[in-house]
């Protein structure tokens, strides 16, 4: 039978709730459970598919194709499961799936209403998530919810929460509040007012929590533990401090030393046996023991928010890490880049261009493609980065004068990239751009494999078979493939079903290490294995650097 956790968050949001349910599932797994983690989201878009990067951060990717909310890369990166589709929804499913029964005649000429209709849905929704009475059940199943305990929008998800409980019965959930306890500088206190506050709101919906994890920038002294305790009804060994650290690896033992986990596992009556978080203390080892630097550029878009590159950037961290060095990112907006300035890309270490939508700042990418093949510094393409790499070699190497992706000018003479529909005729000619631009439901998502061409740079890398996940539309044209290779652009791998080109390279006897993929290998990167593609990327990155800053290599 599964049990579960109900994390909830109050006083203000980013407190971090994603890494405190991610650490506490990861601590529950080093007990030896079988935990999932599932997101609850309380906004009308049926996904975050179409956000914007720069208002909700990065859409990340599961193995069946959904686009989810962020936390979900936390959790992968965190735990052993792989989150699917149905770990994460959001009020816009919930509802559009309640509307769609009511349509279908399913609530036989009721009055649908929130309670219980829509909260009964989400009960259903959570138990999905978690196989709840399936073979793939888990042990314990994570819920964080959304938003901030008050908020009109988040109700219908405590509401439902609060009756799943009761329906589960005693002792088959538990509930963590995550609250905030801020020190004010000018009377040298920590106040515990709002924590007090969002509590009694908790309260007030039936909702009594079993651990309040207490985000402050120092551990809560015991006096002020006592009092929150008092006030809030929560014992005082459930009022646990989440202080600020300098690493996310650092959050299972922080809260693990203060007893949550064993909390949890005497609320719900789990006998296991005891935690062992030694890879996580490995790890803290390992970023705070770099025995050398890299500075790698990444030249985007959605440079602003460093959530919008958020496994991106993991990746990057946790390829260091393998390295054994610190990996130093700087972020260029590429709408500042140009051939007059481009020159200042030589001090970096390693290009990366990560995946992107949309014309802005499209010439700058390619830009600087053409600078990190032309100087021979190490280049990685994500996906949009393929494409502008593909695009910058047709135009100055293969002489493909205006080539170009359709998605930036529809009237290219040389579309190298472009939706299938435009280049895919039974007849083999290229077809022109069609007019549908439907933004939802078009793209090519989630994990597909293709095979490695043998010989290749891609294949000291991935071996035979590459298997990673996808967020795009547009293709590298099979009407330009000879093209580009009889120019000396390698094709290093291709899809198994559709032979669409996923990787493309430069040989390693014209460029030390120059690498496009059509995918986004960063959704699978984790702390344990780093990912081969990163591992080798920083590798080539750390090469240059030595060979140009030996005195500084093990700085
Ligand atoms: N805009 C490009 C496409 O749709 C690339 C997308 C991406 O980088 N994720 O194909």
């Amino acid at each position: 039978m599964t049990k579960f956790v109900f994390v909830t968050g109050g006083v203000v949001s980013s407190l971090g709730k994603g890494i405190a349910s991610a650490s506490l599932a990861a601590i529950l797994e080093s007990r030896g459970l079988k935990v999932t983690l599932i997101k609850l989201d309380p906004y009308l878009n049926v996904d975050p598919g179409t956000m914007s990067p720069f208002q909700h951060g990065e859409v990340f990717v599961t193995d069946d194709g959904a686009e989810t909310d962020l936390d979900l890369g936390h959790y992968e990166r965190f735990i052993e499961t792989r989150m699917k589709k149905t770990n994460n929804f959001t009020t816009g499913q919930i509802y559009k799936s309640v509307l769609e029964k009511e349509r279908h005649g399913d609530y036989l000429g009721k009055t649908v209403q929130v309670i219980p209709h829509v909260t009964n849905e989400i009960q259903d929704f959570i138990k999905r998530g978690a196989g709840f009475d399936t073979p793939q059940a888990v042990d314990v199943a994570i819920v964080e919810i959304g938003g901030t305990v008050g908020d009109i929008e988040s109700l219908p998800f405590l509401e439902a929460v609060r009756q799943l409980s009761l329906r589960l019965g005693p002792n088959q959930a538990a509930f963590v509040h995550l609250t905030y306890v801020p020190w004010i500088a000018a009377a040298g206190e920590l106040k515990t007012k709002p924590t007090q506050h969002t509590v009694q709101k908790l309260r007030e919906i039936g909702i009594q929590p079993d651990a309040l994890l207490c985000r402050a920038d120092r551990m809560i002294p015991d006096d002020e533990r006592e009092k929150i305790s008092l006030f809030t009804n929560v014992a005082q060994w459930g009022v646990i401090s989440m202080p600020d650290v300098d690493t996310i690896y650092k959050v299972p033992r922080v809260l693990h030393e203060q007893g949550l986990d064993g909390l949890i596992c005497d609320k719900l009556r789990l006998n296991t046996p005891p935690a062992n978080l030694k890879r996580w203390d490995d790890l803290v080892y390992e970023t705070a023991h770099p025995q050398g630097a890299v500075n790698i550029v990444m030249v985007g878009k959605y440079v602003d928010l460093s959530d919008s590159y958020k496994s991106l950037n993991e990746a990057l961290r946790h390829a260091g890490m393998k390295n054994h060095v610190r990996v130093k990112i700087d972020y260029i907006d590429s709408e500042t880049i140009s051939p007059d300035n481009v020159a200042q890309l030589a001090r970096f270490d390693a290009v990366l261009v990560p995946g992107g939508f949309g014309v802005r700042g499209v010439e700058g990418k390619i830009c600087a493609a053409r600078f990190a093949r032309e100087q021979k510094i190490p280049y990685l393409g994500i996906c949009l980065g393929m494409q502008v790499a593909t695009i910058e070699f047709a135009r100055h190497v293969a002489g493909l004068k205006d080539a170009n992706s359709t998605e930036f000018d529809p009237a290219t003479p040389h579309p190298v990239i472009a939706l299938i529909t435009e280049w895919k005729d039974a007849d083999g000619s290229i077809k022109t751009r069609s007019e549908d631009s439907d933004l939802g439901g078009t793209m090519r998502l989630g994990a597909q494999s293709s095979d490695v061409v043998p010989g290749t740079l891609a294949h000291q890398i991935y071996g035979n078979v590459v298997t990673e996940r996808h967020r795009h539309r547009y293709e590298a044209n099979v009407n330009y493939l000879d093209a580009l290779r009889q120019a000396g652009l390698v094709i290093s791998a291709k899809t198994q079903r559709e032979h669409l080109t996923e990787i493309v390279e430069l040989p390693q006897t014209v460029h030390p290490w120059f690498v496009g993929v059509q995918f986004h290998p960063e959704f699978k990167s984790t702390p344990w294995a780093g990912h081969p593609l990163f591992n080798a990327f920083v590798r080539a990155a750390l090469q240059r650097h030595t060979s140009t800053t030996p005195e500084k290599a093990l700085a």
